[in-house]
C-alpha cells in the first residue's frame, strides 16, 4: 500500500483501486482516502452504483461499521461524467463492480486531466470469477489494494464471496435474482466457499 494508496508524480492524475471481498473493509479504506482528502482542501465528489443499497442510505457511502460520507448514487459511468464540476480534483466511486465497463474510460480521462480517481468495488463475484469491469480497472490503475476479510467458517484471511441461498451454498449457475427466497453472503476463503456445480452433483450422485 502506497501510503494508503497516495501516489502522485506532481503533474497528471492517477487511478487506484481498493478491491476485496464484501467485509474487507473497501468502504472503510474508500471513506478515510475522502476524508483525509477533505482535510487536505481538495475538491471532492463520491458516486456510488445505485444497484447496492445497503442500509437504505442511498446517499451515503456506509461502511459495516456505521461510518459514512454523502455519495450521489449512479447507475451509468455517463451520469457521473456530467455530475463532475469542473474544479473537482478527487473523484472516488464506490461498488465499481455494478457499472457498466465505460467506467474505465471514464476514470482513464479524469486521470490524464489531472484528477485523483479513487475506485473501490468487488473483484470477484459469488462463484470467485472477475467480476464486472474490475479486471480492467485493476489493470489500468497506478495503485491496487486488495483487501481481506475474515473467513467466518475458519477464521482465515477471506478471499470469496460465498452467496447462500435458503441457508445453502448457491450453485454455479443460479440466477442472479432468486424469487421468494432469503439470500445472504458471508465471507470465506479458498477452501471454505463452495459454488455447487451441477456436474459435480452428478458424480456424487454415482
Ligand atoms: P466492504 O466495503 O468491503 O464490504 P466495509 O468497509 O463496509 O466492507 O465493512 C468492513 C467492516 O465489516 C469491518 O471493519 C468489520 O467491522 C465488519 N465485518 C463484518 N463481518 C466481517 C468479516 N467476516 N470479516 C471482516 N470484517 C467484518
Ligand atoms: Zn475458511
Amino acid at each position: 500500500m502506497i501510503s494508503d494508496g497516495y501516489y502522485s508524480n506532481g503533474t497528471s492524475g492517477w487511478i487506484e483501486v481498493i478491491c476485496g471481498v464484501m467485509f474487507s473493509g473497501k468502504s472503510e479504506e474508500l471513506i478515510r482516502r475522502v476524508r483525509r482528502a477533505i482535510i487536505a482542501r481538495k475538491k471532492v465528489q463520491v458516486f456510488k452504483s445505485h444497484l447496492d443499497e445497503r442500509y437504505a442510505g442511498i446517499y451515503h457511502i456506509s461502511s459495516h461499521d456505521g461510518r459514512t460520507v454523502e455519495a450521489v448514487p449512479v447507475d451509468t459511468p455517463e451520469q457521473i461524467a456530467q455530475l463532475i464540476e469542473p474544479d473537482t480534483q478527487v473523484v472516488a466511486i464506490d461498488e465499481a463492480q455494478f457499472l457498466a465497463p465505460t467506467v474505465v474510460d471514464l476514470a482513464t480521462s479524469l486521470a490524464n486531466r489531472g484528477t485523483r480517481v479513487i475506485v473501490a468495488g468487488t473483484d470477484s463475484d459469488f462463484r470467485g470469477e472477475p467480476f464486472g469491469a474490475m479486471p480492467q480497472l485493476l489493470a489500468v490503475a497506478e495503485v491496487v489494494d486488495k483487501l481481506h476479510a475474515i473467513c467466518v467458517i475458519c477464521g482465515s484471511p477471506a478471499s470469496r464471496n460465498q452467496r447462500l441461498i435458503g441457508g445453502k451454498p448457491a450453485r454455479y449457475d443460479s440466477p442472479t435474482i432468486m424469487v421468494g427466497s432469503t439470500e445472504a453472503y458471508e465471507a470465506r476463503c479458498r477452501a471454505c466457499h463452495s459454488v455447487p456445480r451441477r456436474d459435480e452433483d452428478q458424480v456424487r450422485l454415482l
